[in-house]
């Protein structure tokens, strides 16, 4: 009897040092020093502006040691609460994808209004890069109509993201419509780890898209902004959520500088698109960068 009992302790042991395996490194990311001597120069400036400019104003930010993943500032009701992101979904959607299609992405043509995009004028035959840069819906619409909800799912509990649910549509998986909601700490800690894996299949065309859009795409206001670095950005639009209703609300995500991030600032602005979100977040960042 008391073999047995020892070989399922023994068991127990066993399971319990491969689930320790398995949640040891989430765990010591986020319990990392944070104190003033590990940040950047860069980081502990973002901090001071944001405290002394942003602490009492209607826009939502969290701003995010891009390396330990420690939250530096946070000014966020309810941040651990799932909301609509609008096209911040995209890049996930898009690996999502990439696993099940042998890591290659099509080359889809907007047209526009006339298939379903949020820019009148056609964004015309797009890669992936250019359709996370300037952010089109059309071609994450037909790229979402290519991924089993299933293999979405894997994806998201894979980023530490809420599932947008069995019966999502394409178009919940592109982030339009409130059907995918998902808590603004989990989607910054999840692009620190799409950032992380820049180097797996897949991921680099998405940081080169978000690249671009901080040059001449929907995040086109920040890198008009900073003058000694560059980002990566993504932007979203997507339902307001706040008491005051407004049609929509804009989200940006930045992760700056782009060739070895330091720090991402993460905001929501009440009542504006995304591209204009950057806007605020760029003027932002110019007064970080001096
Ligand atoms: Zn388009």
């Amino acid at each position: 009897m008391g073999a047995i009992a020892d070989q399922k302790n023994a068991g127990h042991f066993l399971v319990f040092l491969f689930l320790w395996f398995l949640a040891a490194p989430a765990l010591c990311r986020q319990s990392e020093p944070t104190n003033s001597a590990t940040r950047s120069l860069f980081a502990q400036s973002a901090v001071e502006i944001l405290q002394r400019n942003y602490a009492r104003s209607e826009i939502s930010y969290l701003l995010l040691d891009a390396r330990s993943g420690a939250v530096l500032a946070s000014h966020w009701e309810n941040s651990e609460k799932p909301i609509p992101l609008g096209s911040l979904v995209k890049p996930f959607t898009a690996l999502a994808y990439a696993g099940g299609h042998d890591f290659r992405y099509p080359i889809y043509e907007c047209k526009g209004k006339a298939s379903g995009c949020w820019q009148p004028q056609p964004h015309g035959k797009l890669d992936v890069i250019s359709a996370v840069s300037v952010s089109c819906n059309t071609y994450f619409h037909l790229l979402a109509e290519n991924v089993p909800p299933e293999q979405l799912a894997t994806l998201a509990q894979a980023f530490g993201l809420e599932s947008p649910g069995a019966d999502s549509k394409a178009a919940d998986l592109m982030g339009l419509g409130p059907q995918w909601r998902i808590s603004p700490l989990h989607i910054v800690r999840a692009y620190l780890e799409l950032y992380r894996r820049k180097d797996q299949p897949g991921v680099s065309p998405l940081i080169e898209g978000m690249r671009q859009s901080a040059l001449h795409g929907t995040g086109a206001a920040i890198g008009h902004q900073l003058k000694q670095t560059t980002a990566l950005v993504k932007t979203g639009t997507a339902s307001c959520t706040h008491a005051s209703w407004a049609p929509a609300d804009g989200f940006v995500l930045a992760l700056v500088p782009a060739e070895r991030p330091e720090i991402l600032l993460f905001l929501r602005i009440h009542s504006v698109t995304g591209a204009k979100a950057a806007e605020t977040a760029g003027r932002m960042l110019r007064q970080m960068e001096e």
